[in-house]
């Protein structure tokens, strides 16, 4: 997807702060971060969005969903992180390329009903 920012990010053409990264996965950091420690978990092949995903990405995803207790770890998460997949417009997705957030750092409250 060549006007994919986050395949921008994969490819090396857009800097960003990378914290992990492996054969499937990129991990980096939010570029506007709302939480003390906000990371940004992408598979490197292009998947819009968690609604496009079907049986072929089963190990990927067991590896994106399992690697964020060790990418917690690792940023002194101990007492606890949210995760967040936002999905499609109605779901607050903004950049189009499957994510996982990572939050934490901060005392973050239990959901309220909006
Ligand atoms: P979404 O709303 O799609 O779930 O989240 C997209 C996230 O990507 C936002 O939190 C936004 O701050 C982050 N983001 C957008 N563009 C860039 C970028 O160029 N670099 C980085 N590191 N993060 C980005
Ligand atoms: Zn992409």
């Amino acid at each position: 997807m060549s006007d994919c920012i986050f395949c921008k990010i994969v490819a090396g053409d857009i800097p960003a702060d990378i914290v992990h990264e492996d054969d499937k996965v990129l991990v980096f950091k939010d570029i506007n971060p709302r939480t003390q420690v906000h990371l940004l978990t992408i598979p490197k092949q292009h998947i819009e969005s968690l609604a496009e995903i079907d049986d072929s990405h089963d190990q990927l995803m067991a590896h994106m969903i399992k690697l964020q207790q060790t990418l917690a770890k690792k940023q002194g998460l101990e007492s606890g992180f949210r995760t967040i997949i936002n999905t499609g417009k109605g779901g607050g997705q903004e950049v189009f390329h499957l994510h996982i957030h990572l939050l934490g750092g901060n005392n973050l409250p239990a959901f309220t009903k909006e």
